[in-house]
């Protein structure tokens, strides 16, 4: 009985729900909870419209939280409610949604977790297995985008995303006015990626600036679908073309060093990819070295860097600085820097749309790393919509949380 009162307390059920009968047992450090309803009436869980109870489903069980280390199962039998616009459906009831093996408090708490860690470190500390948790995260994210406001959207990014093996794509369209993920599609191909935009025109008639990398799919795409939105090459994927041709430009000198040199090469493909202000104090040292025996990379990089600089300048100061910088890269003598340069100017228009309405880089390079964390954390999603999900879940800013309350 003092078990009884103690867990009508603990779990403070709301009317008309009560503990009916609970037992313990000590050696498997386990607890069974029996609840039970009074006279009430409940609410069709799409509509929210109030009837009196049509019948009551088989005993069903949830995992709680633990109670003092105790696994806690609540066990009870859901009322049916027959909907005039519905039909027969399940009850909302407070403890638990309908689709999931753990109660409102224990799915809360499995959500906080599993934002915060790997599936397997919240495995870890909720008790709840992957594949449950995997269930919870997408009906969260289910949730999410059900609740989500549909405002037409004005800035949009559009990214591709490497996953899996090599050559699977996916593309990811963020709302970069909430700095948040807006869907992925699982595909980067034209085919695939128009008709999303052509589905999405309701929120997408505002669009004034897509900021997107070079690949030429996108922009067609978008020349297509959103005649008015200006094309925008941000500044993190300008940058990304340099990265590329200064990591070229090294590792084809490198092939021409001598065996002394080459060693002490070695790790220096991440001095060069560094920018100048965010080398660590460590790798200055290593930078120096290395920058002294491969003079090809290490002229490379500086024009990589004077891009950048070009890059924060004044919409105005930009295009006088973009043609210096321009006739310095093709007549370096870098073969790589030389296409890269090519590439740009090709680009040009889209660039300066990028700095003339100030799309920053700091969006598409946060989600950028945040999304190669998923990936890590994940090691290889086993299929395509649980990495979809994923994103949508961490890079979302949806409102995940099953509902307390009516
Ligand atoms: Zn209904």
């Amino acid at each position: 009985m003092e078990l009884v009162s103690f867990y009508q307390n603990v779990l403070s059920l709301p009317e008309p729900w009560y503990v009916d009968r609970v037992v313990c047992y000590p050696d498997a450090k386990m607890v069974d909870v029996w609840i039970k309803h009074g006279e009430s009436l409940f609410h069709c869980p799409k509509c929210m419209v109030a009837y009196s109870v049509h019948d009551h489903l088989p005993e069903r069980t949830w995992r709680h939280l633990d109670t003092c280390g105790y696994q806690t199962f609540l066990h009870a039998r859901l009322p049916r409610v027959t909907c005039i616009l519905d039909g027969k459906v399940t009850a909302w009831v407070p403890f638990a949604t309908p689709q999931t093996p753990v109660t409102v408090e224990l799915e809360r708490k499995c959500i906080q977790t599993m934002l915060e860690c790997t599936m397997q470190g919240a495995e870890e500390l909720t008790g709840v297995s992957v594949r449950k948790l995997e269930r919870i995260r997408s009906l969260a994210v289910a949730r999410g985008l059900e609740r989500r406001e549909e405002k037409p959207l004005s800035k949009i990014g559009i990214d591709e995303k490497q996953v899996f093996a090599r050559h699977k794509y996916f593309t990811v369209i963020c709302d970069q006015e909430a700095k948040s993920v807006y869907d992925v599609i699982d595909s980067r191909k034209t085919e695939r990626v128009a008709p999303w935009f052509a589905e999405n025109e309701g929120i997408l008639h505002d669009v004034g600036t897509a900021a997107m990398d070079m690949s030429a799919g996108y922009a067609s795409v978008i020349r297509n679908s959103l005649p008015n939105a200006a094309i925008c090459f941000d500044k993190f994927h300008v940058v990304q073309i340099m990265n590329k041709a200064v990591d070229s430009t090294r590792k084809e000198e490198q092939k021409k060093l001598s065996e002394e040199q080459r060693k002490l090469m070695f790790g220096s493909r991440f001095c060069f990819l560094y920018a100048r202000e965010n080398l660590p104090e460590k790798q200055k040292d290593k930078f120096d070295e290395v920058a002294a025996i491969a003079v090809k990379t290490s002229r490379a990089w500086a024009i990589k860097e004077a891009l950048r600089d070009a890059l924060s300048l004044s919409p105005p100061d930009f295009e006088p600085a973009f043609k210096k910088w321009h006739w310095w890269a093709t007549h370096s003598r870098l073969e790589h820097v030389k296409k890269a340069a090519k590439t740009l100017k090709d680009h040009l228009y889209g660039i300066m749309n990028a700095v003339e309405y100030g799309i920053t880089n700091a969006l598409a390079e946060g989600l950028n790393n945040k999304i190669e964390a998923i990936k890590r954390a994940a090691c290889g999603y086993r299929n395509k919509s649980h990495f979809r999900i994923a994103i949508l879940f961490h890079c979302g800013k949806l409102d995940l949380m099953p509902k307390l309350t009516t």
